[in-house]
């Protein structure tokens, strides 16, 4: 473990650990330590409520052109949330990364920047991923929804359904090797559950008809508000490093080396 990496676990506020017999330089537990990637389907709960589109609406067909997907989402008034935005945020990194990182909405911070994860949560983001090893720009980074909701309230049914194909189109252009979803929005979301965020955790869940490998963890907005789940979260990003690992046989993918 680099000095580096020792850095951003400092950011992140979590100990480094020194076995008592190692060498000075040797630290936390590596990625090995994780040994076993589990495969679980996701655990019964009431499959969450998705509001039927309504039948004056209708996503658009999907499109094969990042440019163009990037228009819709700017010029879209799908919901009520186009009438408070500053502007649209579209998702934000390496259009070839094998890693998505989804959120929940912009704040008031995205909003203003039109980039999402740019506030105090974003900072504290960046240093979860570098932590595996994965500086921001060599991720793909987007929301659930793609319009901030004022005061910050959660997305609402409507809101979600609507902008979904967004995300979903988003996804099949990129075409991930592995998602992390942050917090409790992402996961349900995408999971289409309405089980706790702490039962999704630890488990290797997949996403969509390209059955994505997709780890959970804590929101980085939660965790800097509740520091203490720091650890389950760095385990989380042991466990998705682990995954991703697997899944690549260990090998750097392009942009993600
Ligand atoms: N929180 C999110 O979920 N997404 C952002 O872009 C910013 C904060």
């Amino acid at each position: 473990m680099g000095p580096l990496r020792n850095a951003y676990l400092d950011a992140l506020g979590i100990d480094r650990w020194v076995r008592r017999n190692a060498p000075a330089e040797v630290s936390a537990p590596e990625a090995s330590a994780v040994s076993v990637v589990a495969t679980a389907t996701v655990p019964a709960a009431t499959p969450l409520a998705r509001k039927a589109p309504s039948p004056d609406w209708a996503p658009l067909p999907p499109t094969a052109d990042w440019g163009v997907l990037r228009e819709r989402v700017a010029a879209c008034v799908a919901c009520d949330l186009c009438k408070t935005r500053t502007q649209t945020v579209f998702g934000v990194g390496n259009t070839r990364a094998d890693w998505l990182v989804i959120g929940e909405a912009p704040g008031a911070d995205e909003d203003r920047k039109g980039e999402p994860f740019v506030g105090a949560a974003g900072q504290l983001l960046n240093a979860m991923l570098l932590a595996i090893g994965l500086p921001r720009e060599t991720v793909f980074i987007a929301n659930i929804l793609k319009c901030r909701p004022p005061g910050n309230r959660d997305p609402n049914p409507e809101q979600v359904s609507r902008c979904l194909p967004f995300l979903s189109n988003q996804i099949a252009l990129l075409q991930p090797k592995i998602i992390l979803a942050v917090g409790r929005i992402a996961a349900q979301n995408l999971l289409a559950t309405d089980a706790p965020l702490g039962r999704l955790r630890g488990k290797l869940h997949h996403f969509g008809e390209a059955n994505t490998p997709m780890v959970v963890t804590y929101h980085p907005a939660y965790l800097l508000r509740t520091p203490a789940d720091k650890r389950k979260t760095w385990e989380d990003l042991k466990f998705a490093r682990a995954t991703y690992a697997k899944i690549t046989g260990g090998g750097n993918a392009p942009g993600n080396g």
